[in-house]
């Protein structure tokens, strides 16, 4: 039978688009279909627009510093307006990019919202395609839980396009990635932040001793943070700010805009999974072995979909492989071990590889060395920052098996060793790399002593 397409993609973001491109490279006939705007979250409400409000933020602390530095005459006034505008005008040019990329590609764009008819049909809107081989990438949404008062929060989605000015207080809900980055950015910014979190300590998950230094970075750096506290319910009067913020534990407190950063789930519903045998697994994301096919067998899933590490390279790595795979006669899987991640908060934390915490227990003898110390930049200024460093190390191999970093341009650091983790390298190798002086990064070829005891600074699961 002869299909409109060989593939049709659902969603235009980091793993569609690069899938149907080097599928379309590969000479198959390709569809996609987008029902937002094509780059998808990354490129329209995520990473991008993210990490420039981050530099925008980063400034405050440069004007500080540099009075030290014999700058003086600088009183900086921040136009929020300014900021929020000219992202979103880079926002618009890269959703232009992507547009043209995929043209450019010979890849068929169908704008609207696809669903499955059967296993080799799409509609989108009124319009119905055929394909041989389906491949969904629909990403996923922010979820907010169910509270009285809810209507008056905001997610990431809203908070890139909020009103000028930047309200004055601004409540935080959550401890991962986005309600960390977005702390440090609304701080920067000048705006009063509150961080409601359920538990004693941001970002679970990361290794334990990263957590306490951004924990304590953070609340150096003016964030009030609320830890063990849960939030009953949000009032307002006629439905405006402000908001009065009601604890289950009886306290409240008053600010001018909430916004909840607690968590993601993968966009299932209304795709017609049901009717064509995709099953989802217990989190209600899309089943895939590890070729990202799905329990249909011509159906594949990739990215936060199937919420497997929930990182645009990662979606990027699993479109590549599955066209590769399908398309190119390249078989490839995609391979998420030692996956470095970065947290843009201020400081960054960035990693790669196992925590201490995971090492211990999958590895048992370990090695640990760790380096804290002020940057030099701060020396002058007198800014409360530290640095901090740690290296993990299998006793048996001597294999470098985590690296981990809270400091500026921790992020760029690490995504270079991340290849020598990737490598398999020995802490010896790192011993004999010549440092470059004076940067942070030589502290990670100039640790010497290890730490004799490498028990875990805090219980290992919550
Ligand atoms: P997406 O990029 O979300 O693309 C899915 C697309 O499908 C969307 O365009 C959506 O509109 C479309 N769609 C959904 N349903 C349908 C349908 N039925 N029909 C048609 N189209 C549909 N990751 C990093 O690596 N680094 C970061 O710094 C980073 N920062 C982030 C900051 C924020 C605020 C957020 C929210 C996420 C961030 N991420 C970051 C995560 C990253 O954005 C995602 O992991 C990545 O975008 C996933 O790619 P994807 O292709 O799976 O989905
Ligand atoms: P995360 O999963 O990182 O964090 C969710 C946070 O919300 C956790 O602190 C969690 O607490 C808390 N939480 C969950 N439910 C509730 C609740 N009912 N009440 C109070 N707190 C709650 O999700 P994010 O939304 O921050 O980000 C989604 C994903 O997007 C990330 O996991 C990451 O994969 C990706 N991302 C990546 C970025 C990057 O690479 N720099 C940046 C932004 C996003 P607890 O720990 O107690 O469960």
């Amino acid at each position: 039978m002869a299909y409109d397409y060989d593939l049709f993609v659902i969603g235009a973001g980091s793993g569609g688009v690069r899938a149907s491109r080097i599928a379309a490279g590969h000479g198959a006939r390709v569809g996609i279909c987008e029902d937002y705007r094509v780059g998808g979250t990354c490129v329209i409400r995520g990473c991008v627009p993210k990490k420039l409000l981050v530099y925008g933020s980063k400034f405050a602390h440069e004007f500080e510093d540099a009075a030290a530095y014999g700058w003086s005459g600088l009183e900086p006034v921040h136009s929020w307006a300014t900021l929020r505008d000219n992202v979103q005008k880079e926002v618009d040019r890269l959703n232009g990019v992507y547009l043209k990329l995929l043209d450019g590609a010979g890849v068929k764009l169908h704008m609207g919202r696809g669903r499955l008819m059967d296993r080799h049909t799409i509609a989108i809107g009124e319009q119905t395609v055929t394909a041989g081989k389906i491949l969904i990438a629909t990403g996923g949404h922010p979820v907010v839980p169910e509270i009285p008062g809810k209507q008056f929060a905001i997610t990431s989605n809203e908070a890139f396009h909020l009103p000028d000015p930047l309200p004055k207080r601004i409540t935080i809900v959550g401890a991962g990635y986005i309600a960390v980055e977005f702390a440090g950015i609304f701080n920067g910014l000048g705006s009063e932040v509150d961080l409601v979190l359920r538990r004693d300590f941001v970002l679970r998950g990361f290794d334990e001793e990263c957590r306490l230094a951004v924990h304590e970075a953070l609340k150096e750096s003016g964030i009030r943070l609320r830890t063990e506290t849960q939030i009953a319910r949000i009032e307002a009067t006629d439905g405006k700010a402000p908001f009065t913020i009601v604890t289950t534990a009886g306290g409240s407190f008053q600010t001018d805009v909430v916004m909840y950063a607690t968590g993601r789930a993968p966009n299932t519903s209304g795709l017609g999974l049901e009717k064509v045998g995709v099953q989802l697994d217990k989190a209600g994301a899309i089943a895939v072995d590890e070729w990202s096919r799905s329990t249909a067998p011509n159906i594949w899933a990739v990215g936060d979909v199937t919420d497997r590490i929930n990182l645009t390279p990662v979606a990027i790595m699993e479109g590549h492989c599955f066209a590769d795979t399908e398309f190119g006669n390249k078989p490839r899987k995609p391979d998420h071990r030692d996956v470095p991640s970065a947290v843009f908060c201020q400081p960054e934390l960035a990693n790669v590889g196992l925590t201490e915490e995971e090492a211990a227990l999958r590895l048992g003898e370990i090695r640990v060395y760790t380096a804290r110390f002020k940057p030099m930049k701060y020396t002058l200024s007198g800014r409360n920052q530290r640095t901090f460093m740690k290296l993990i190390v299998e006793e048996a191999t001597d294999r470098v098996v985590g690296v981990h970093m809270v400091g500026d341009d921790a992020a760029e650091l690490i995504q270079g060793l991340a290849v020598a983790v990737k490598a398999g390298a020995t802490k010896a190798l790192f011993d004999a790399t010549v440092g470059i002086h004076p940067a942070a990064g030589e502290e990670f070829v100039t640790m010497r002593t290890p730490r004799i005891e490498a028990a875990p600074t805090r219980r290992a699961a919550e």
